[in-house]
């Protein structure tokens, strides 16, 4: 019998992982099913305890329950810990869950080994202080970056989130009205604001010549912070779908040990065949 892996979120008819996890289990020839379960907010605990019971190695999982996922964990990744929020589960040999946050490892890999970002000694500007700016928090400090600034709409929560941080690398925190005459190598965008097809109010000279814009919102089409990145000077304006690829792949090491090739399944994603 094939093993059982699946992702579980709410809403989740929409999401990639069933497609991006089948392509790496045909890359590596891995006998596996990866299927989507739709999440009962009133019984998660439950959710993920039948599916485990019935033969389930892992789970990813999704909004709304990543820090119900880390509550659950018998056992968590340093970076989950920080993260206080977990989108990978794995079943340990005795039963046991182990919690891991692959987010931010996909975001440094992406721009590091996708597209070659250098961040020996950049200076980097994280917008938003949700979840997913938090579970980035980790493996962005420590990929060797100059200074990160975390700005946020309500400024408090970027501070309490450097705050965090700050043991990892250099961090502070302030409120999105608080950066002029500040400049940044690479400005990530880990805020809503898109999904309105809104741009959060930074300066408008507050990413160099040649600076980088990474988006983790993704689409068919360019994101609006994409498109601003572009009109204010950017030498890249990336999009979050391969961010989404390589924590994907991460998940899949940890419960495989094999680590798939992720630059045909980015393609795959992008052009549909
Ligand atoms: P949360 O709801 O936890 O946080 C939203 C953040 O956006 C808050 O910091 C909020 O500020 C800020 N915000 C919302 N609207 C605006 C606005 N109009 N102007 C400025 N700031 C705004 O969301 P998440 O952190 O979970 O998700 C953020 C984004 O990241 C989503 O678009 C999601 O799709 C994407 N994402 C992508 C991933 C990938 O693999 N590519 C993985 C995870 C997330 P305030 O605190 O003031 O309310």
């Amino acid at each position: 019998m094939s093993d059982r892996y699946a992702v579980i979120g709410n809403p989740i008819a929409h999401s990639k992982s069933p497609a991006i996890h089948a392509a790496f289990a045909r890359q590596t020839r891995q006998d596996l099913i990866y299927d989507r379960i739709l999440g009962d907010p009133a019984d998660f605990a439950g959710e993920v305890s039948r599916f485990m019971a019935a033969g389930g190695l892992g789970l990813n999982v999704t909004v709304p329950f990543k820090e119900q996922a880390w509550a659950l964990a018998n056992e968590r990744s340093s970076r989950a810990e920080l993260a206080g929020a977990v989108n990978t589960l794995i079943r340990l040999a005795d039963g046991r869950l182990r919690g891991d946050n692959t987010d931010g490892v996909g975001l440094v890999r992406d721009l590091a080994d996708n597209h070659g970002f250098d961040f020996e000694d950049a200076r980097v500007l994280l917008l938003g202080a949700g979840g997913a700016a938090r579970g980035v928090l980790r493996p962005l400090l420590e990929a060797g970056l100059k200074r990160l600034v975390i700005a946020n709409r309500t400024a408090i929560k970027a501070q309490e989130l450097a705050a965090l941080g700050v043991t990892c690398g250099p961090v502070n925190g302030c409120g999105l009205n608080e950066l002029a005459g500040e400049r940044f190598d690479l400005i990530i965008n880990a805020t809503s604001a898109g999904l309105a097809d809104a741009v959060p109010p930074i300066p408008d000279d507050c990413l160099i010549a040649g600076g980088w814009i990474y988006d983790m919102l993704y689409g068919d089409a360019p994101t609006a912070f994409q498109r601003w990145g572009l009109d204010h000077g950017a030498a890249q304006a990336l999009d979050g779908l391969g961010m989404l690829v390589e924590q994907a792949a991460e998940s899949f090491h940890l419960w495989r040990d094999v680590r798939p090739d992720t630059a045909p399944v980015i393609a795959l994603l992008r052009h549909p065949r």
